[in-house]
């Protein structure tokens, strides 16, 4: 697919546009870097290649295919049929001393409404059934290029984009292989009919959000709005007036708050960044008190109900013998959300300073806490898949503890959180002809 070549230039360096002939053909291959702000001219890229910001080494565009539109729509095609068959047949099955049970995907959703714990119940139907499918959906229509209303064309667009980090199917299959572990001691586990089309899904639906690029998708469905002048390559978009639409990547005039291609409403830089950032951190800080005090999930054994809060589930594990699942969920569940938590106060404290060290190093760990923050809800799906799982009455079952409310949204807001960090502050700092925040 793709042999790594890299194209990030800044173009007086090369002469990349030799063909351009007016303004607004070079203002198609103008792109503002999303993370440090950035005005980069680019080639137009050969199957292949990639285009990489000079400044901070961020993905700027890449072409896989000569027809770019084709491979996602195979890929979210296969994706949604092999989620129709997940849905329509048994998923796992479980027999604990002789009592059998299984269960469908469809069904983890109805055993938490059943104990009452309908927040987390939604939050399963949102995460791992309605987004992925809407998703997929919306690639294959826009791919296809349908000949639908301009707004329902850039609507699902929006959309997109917006719904690739809450698509968490992977996430859930992750913790199933966990809650695997967890009931082996208990019993025999079997994999029912839909478990490979499920696997196969989480793939598929991996690879369609790689196959599409933003820029490329945009660009069809609406021209770069024109600009009266051209952005200047090497220099950062706010010292030139310049703002990026965060939703379609289109470069706009500062003051032009509504984008006329997505109809977004922006600002050159995200209002009241930190401010947004720090108070829904501290939020999230007080709710883990809680998440971890409180039992996540209650298990009751021939009338014997045992609570477990996130530690004790390690301890368990760790001490049942399973030390990479205990690691696991020790990483996801206690160090991810801790360290996730002290690298955004972290960044937010960097900002604050005056000099421009360390930019790279602190849009890495911007990077990396956006990228893990999700998984932490590994545990909240272990905890829905052993609801629906282990339930045999008295005898043997298990349910969700208010803990697991304060966890998914503890998790929840720290995406959010790290969503509302603006990266390009981190190269704003110390330029003097900056102008700051809106
Ligand atoms: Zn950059
Ligand atoms: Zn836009």
């Amino acid at each position: 697919m793709c042999n790594d070549t890299h194209v990030g230039v800044v173009s007086n360096e090369f002469q990349l546009l030799a063909d351009a002939t007016n303004t607004q053909d070079r203002v198609e291959n103008i792109k503002l870097c999303p993370h440090c702000d950035l005005i980069v001219e680019l080639p137009k890229l050969k199957v292949g290649q990639r285009a990489i910001c000079p400044r901070c080494h961020s993905l700027l565009s890449i072409r896989y295919y000569d027809n770019p539109f084709i491979v996602p729509i195979v890929y979210a095609l296969s994706a949604l049929i092999m989620l129709a068959l997940a849905l329509s047949f048994p998923f796992i099955t479980i027999n604990i001393a002789g009592r059998f049970n299984q269960i469908f995907i469809s069904t983890i959703p109805k055993a938490l409404f059943n104990e009452n714990f309908a927040v987390l119940s939604w939050l399963f139907i949102g995460f791992v059934q309605f987004i992925p499918i809407v998703s997929m959906f919306s690639v294959i229509i826009l791919c296809l290029n349908l000949k639908l209303p301009g707004h329902l064309m850039r609507w699902l667009a929006r959309l997109l984009f917006a719904m690739k980090p809450w698509c968490m199917a992977e996430i859930f299959l992750v913790g199933v292989l966990v809650s695997f572990v967890k009931l082996m001691s208990y019993g025999e586990i079997g994999i029912g009919i839909s478990f490979i089309p499920y696997c196969l899904f989480c793939f598929l639906q991996i690879k369609t959000y790689q196959y599409i690029d933003i820029n490329t998708l945009w660009q069809r469905i609406d021209k770069q709005p024109k600009l009266v002048r051209l952005p200047q390559p090497g220099q950062s978009g706010i010292v030139q007036g310049f703002r990026l639409c965060h939703c379609c990547h289109a470069i706009l005039p500062d003051n032009q708050h509504i984008c006329p291609r997505c109809f977004v409403k922006g600002y050159i830089r995200k209002p009241n960044s930190l401010q947004w950032t720090l108070a829904l951190l501290i939020t999230s800080a007080i709710l883990y008190i809680p998440a971890n005090i409180l039992p996540i999930m209650l298990t009751t054994a021939l009338g014997k109900v045992i609570a477990s809060t996130i530690f004790s589930g390690v301890v368990l594990i760790w001490q049942e013998g399973s030390y990479p699942i205990a690691m696991i969920i020790f990483t996801a569940s206690i160090m991810i959300p801790v360290l996730k938590m002290l690298a955004i106060s972290w960044l937010c404290y960097e900002i604050n300073k005056n000099d421009n060290k360390n930019n790279e190093r602190l849009l890495i760990v911007y990077e990396i806490v956006e990228f893990v923050g999700r998984w932490s809800m590994i545990d909240v799906f272990v905890i829905a898949v052993l609801t629906a799982l282990v339930s045999m009455g008295q005898f043997m079952m298990v349910a969700p503890a208010s803990g697991a409310i304060f966890f998914a949204s503890v998790v929840i807001l720290t995406m959010i959180s790290a969503n509302m960090f603006d990266p390009r502050l981190i190269w704003d700092r110390h330029a003097q002809s900056v102008k700051k925040e809106v």
